[in-house]
């Protein structure tokens, strides 16, 4: 078992479930998954949202905007290089 921080003591200050609770009818209260507004019954079992707020986010210098970007940029240049070859 990893030793080291107990969980139950780093869940304290975390944002609470904002779900109401289909049993009791109060609102959840269960600690949130980080980067969502509901806990892991209610909704935010696909993991952690990505981007800048993802734990494991560097630089964003890999992210799927960043790809979209370079792609778009990509096509662009061979369409000005293609228009500037066809001039010739
Ligand atoms: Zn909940």
């Amino acid at each position: 078992m990893k030793t080291g921080e107990n969980p139950m003591l780093t869940n304290r200050g975390r944002q609470r479930c904002h779900a109401t609770s289909k049993r009791t009818g109060d609102q959840c209260k269960s600690p949130v998954v980080p980067g969502w507004r509901v806990c892991r019954m209610h909704g935010a079992g696909g993991g952690h949202k990505a981007g800048p707020t993802h734990p494991r986010w560097k630089h964003g210098r890999r992210s799927q905007a960043e790809a979209q970007a370079r792609k778009e940029t990509a096509a662009l240049l061979e369409l000005i290089n293609n228009f500037s070859e066809a001039k010739l």
